[in-house]
C-alpha cells in the first residue's frame, strides 16, 4: 500500500475554488488498489469539503492542536477534526518549523495527540541542507520525534522524509539519494519499535513532487508514498501523480 497525500498549503483564498478542486480530484480518482489518497486543505475548507471525501479519498488536516481539550485559544483539537470528518493529520511540516518556528518538543506532543484521537499522523522529518551533519540531523530530529509514540499505535503513524531544501523549491531530490535516506529514518524507526514493526511502516518523500518526475520515484519500492504540495492544487497534474505512484504489482 502506498498512501499520496495533498498538502494544499494555504491555498486556495476562495471557498468555491475549494470546492472545485476537492471534487475534481475525488471525481478522478476511481476505486484503486494499493492506494490511499488524502486530501489536506486549510482548516476553514475542511467543513466545506468534508461532504465530498470518499472512502477512495481521505480527508485530511495541514495541522493540529497538541491537546485535547483546554484554554487554547486559537488552536484546534484532533478530535475536531475527527469529528468534521478528517481522517489524517500532517504533523511537524518544515514550513511550520520555518514559519511558526514549531518546536520538537510541541511536534512530538502533536503526534501523540493526533494518534491518540484515532488518526494517521504524517510526520514530516528532513535536513535544512544537504551539507555538513546533514544525515545525523535527520536521525536526530527522528529519533526526538517519535520518543514518546506508543508501540499500541504504530499502524498510523507515516513518515514524510521531506528534505527542505527540496519543499517548494521545484528542485526535487534524486530517487537514489531519496532511498539513502529513508534508510536513515526506518534505522531510527527499527531502534524505537523493532525491525518487524520498522520494516512496515510508510515512509513517504516529499519535495517539487510532479506528474514528470514522479516516474523516477515510483519504481522505489522503499518509498512508501509521497506528500505533495504545489503539484496537488491541479486536479489534472494530482491524478497524473496518484497513478504513476501505484505500486506496479498493485495495479
Ligand atoms: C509539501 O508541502 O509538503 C511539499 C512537498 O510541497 P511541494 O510539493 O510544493 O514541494
Amino acid at each position: 500500500m502506498r498512501y499520496v497525500i495533498a498538502n494544499w498549503k494555504m491555498y486556495p483564498q476562495r471557498r468555491e475554488d475549494a470546492l472545485r478542486i476537492f471534487g475534481d480530484t475525488v471525481a478522478m480518482m476511481g476505486a484503486m488498489r494499493g492506494i490511499r489518497v488524502a486530501i489536506c486543505p486549510p482548516f476553514v475548507w475542511l467543513p466545506v469539503v468534508s461532504s465530498l471525501a470518499k472512502s477512495t479519498v481521505w480527508l485530511g488536516a495541514q495541522d493540529s492542536g497538541w491537546a485535547d481539550e483546554g484554554a487554547f485559544t486559537g488552536e484546534i483539537s484532533p478530535t475536531m477534526l475527527k469529528n468534521i470528518g478528517c481522517r489524517l493529520v500532517i504533523v511537524g511540516h518544515s514550513e511550520r518549523r520555518t514559519h511558526v518556528a514549531e518546536s520538537q518538543e510541541i511536534i512530538r506532543k502533536k503526534t501523540v495527540a493526533t494518534l491518540r484521537a484515532g488518526l494517521f499522523a504524517v510526520l514530516c522529518v528532513g535536513e535544512q541542507q544537504r551539507e555538513g551533519e546533514w544525515e545525523k540531523e535527520i536521525l536526530e530530529q527522528t529519533r526526538s520525534a517519535i520518543a514518546d509514540i506508543a508501540q499500541d499505535n504504530i499502524q498510523r503513524l507515516l513518515i514524510a522524509y521531506e528534505p527542505v531544501w527540496a519543499v517548494g523549491t521545484g528542485k526535487a531530490d534524486s530517487p537514489k539519494d531519496t532511498v539513502t535516506s529513508i534508510l536513515l529514518v526506518r534505522r531510527v524507526l527499527k531502534d524505537k519499535f523493532g525491525a518487524a514493526a520498522a520494516e512496515q511502516m510508510p515512509v513517504l518523500y516529499g519535495g517539487s513532487i510532479n506528474a514528470q518526475n514522479i516516474h523516477g520515484f515510483a519504481v522505489e519500492p522503499e518509498i512508501g508514498g509521497f506528500l505533495v504540495g504545489h503539484g496537488s492544487l491541479d486536479a489534472g497534474e494530482f491524478s497524473k501523480i496518484v497513478m504513476a505512484a501505484r505500486l506496479k504489482e498493485e495495479t
